[in-house]
């Protein structure tokens, strides 16, 4: 297998996002997006007695994209402006697309707050192409029991297929744009390879551990590294137990207006956005 060569290493940043600490490796300075992926978030882990919500997002909008949510440990409760109530566990993905607009809350589960717990996951903005920005709103929950495992190397290397096609088997998020969704769990000393479609941006997030890539230089837990498109695919060696998300997808290339909640292609309609949830045309967010 011809490897593909890494473009940008970035570390997270750590950010305060109202209480709620989050690392950031993406967007950073240096890369603005690694389309089709817009933002990645890493919460937590964050252990907390019961009563305490580590998460808390209340009611806001979103426009133009998709965020997906990969809960690894705790319960999350999603409400929004269309009806939609839904509980997210352990393992689950919810694959939302704001499409012409939602509100919505993001808050710790009532079973979570009862008993306290670990709450750690990754939400990633993937864009919309123009042609399904105005998409209508709607959301694929995901629970952990329908996303199939690919065990690799005497089961020291399992792979999640959120969303794609990979070694035969299909994952099962509904993606506007080609897309593949690796969740990679390493125990020390696991071994994969790590195939990528052609022409397919790609970029690794390692959330714990450490692992040699390419059989060359080693990297560590909060680091993101952005691929080449220059082979089939990387491979992968854990040092330790390792925790990585491998997101690949078919780039857009479409220009990107983004202001806060809201992913289009010009100020224009950005501007749209901003009058349009202020009109109440995303719905109404009832607590
Ligand atoms: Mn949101």
């Amino acid at each position: 297998m011809k490897k593909r060569t890494v473009a940008n290493i970035t570390k997270s940043e750590h950010l305060d996002m109202g209480g709620t600490k989050v690392k950031q490796p993406l967007p950073t300075r240096k890369v603005e997006q690694v389309d089709p992926f817009l933002l990645l978030h890493h919460f937590g882990p964050t252990t907390v007695a019961p009563g305490t919500d580590p998460l808390g997002v209340g009611p806001h909008p979103h426009r133009g994209f998709e965020p997906v949510t990969f809960l690894y440990s705790g319960g999350i409760r999603h409400k929004d402006s269309r009806g939609n109530e839904g509980i997210l566990g352990g393992g689950d993905v919810q694959w939302m697309t704001a499409g012409r607009g939602i509100i919505h809350s993001e808050r710790a589960s009532r079973e979570f707050l009862e008993a306290g717990g670990t709450m750690e996951g990754i939400q990633l903005w993937v864009n919309l192409p123009k042609e399904h920005k105005m998409a209508q709103p709607a959301y694929q929950d995901i629970k952990a029991a329908q996303i199939p495992e690919i065990v690799e190397d005497d089961g020291k290397v399992r792979l999640r297929l959120v969303a794609g096609g990979y070694k035969g088997k299909r994952g099962p998020a509904y993606t506007f744009t080609p897309i593949l969704a690796l969740q990679a769990a390493f125990a020390a000393g696991g071994y994969a390879e790590l195939e990528i479609p052609e022409h397919f941006n790609a970029l690794l997030y390692i959330l714990h551990g450490e692992a040699q890539l390419n059989g060359n230089f080693s990297y560590q837990e909060e680091t993101m590294l952005h691929f080449r498109d220059d082979g089939e695919g990387i491979t992968l060696r854990a040092a330790a137990d390792t925790q990585a998300l491998l997101l690949a997808g078919m780039p857009i290339g479409e220009p990107v207006a983004q202001w806060g909640p809201y992913v289009m292609n010009t100020q224009t309609e950005i501007m749209e956005a901003m009058r349009d949830y202020q009109m109440g045309k995303m719905g109404v967010y009832v607590e």
